[in-house]
């Protein structure tokens, strides 16, 4: 188990949410528990409590680190390393 993430290259400091809720739920009419953002792109997924855990799809899709989309939380993780990360980037969670 790694205990550094060795994706932070692909974090865009710049990446905005791209929906209010998990937009692949959203599309589909589905529900979700918890929402994650990705930090490469922006997309809002739903978290693996969630039935379709649209963020860890997302995530194997190339885009491994999200952040808590979820009010007053701001960790970070990496789905490829499971780790938690440290990272001094804005939160996103209250608009
Ligand atoms: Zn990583
Ligand atoms: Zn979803
Ligand atoms: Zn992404």
């Amino acid at each position: 188990m790694p205990d550094q993430c060795s994706h932070l290259d692909q974090v865009d400091a710049s990446a905005t949410p791209s929906a209010a809720g998990c937009e692949d739920c959203l599309r589909v009419g589905g529900r979700w528990v918890h929402l994650r953002m990705c930090r490469t792109c922006g997309h809002i997924g739903c978290c693996d409590s969630s039935p379709a855990k649209h963020a860890s799809g997302h995530a194997t899709g190339g885009h491994p680190i999200v952040s808590s989309y979820e009010p007053g939380e701001d960790w970070w993780w990496c789905y490829v390393d499971e780790i938690a990360l440290s990272v001094d980037l804005p939160d996103y969670s209250h608009p």
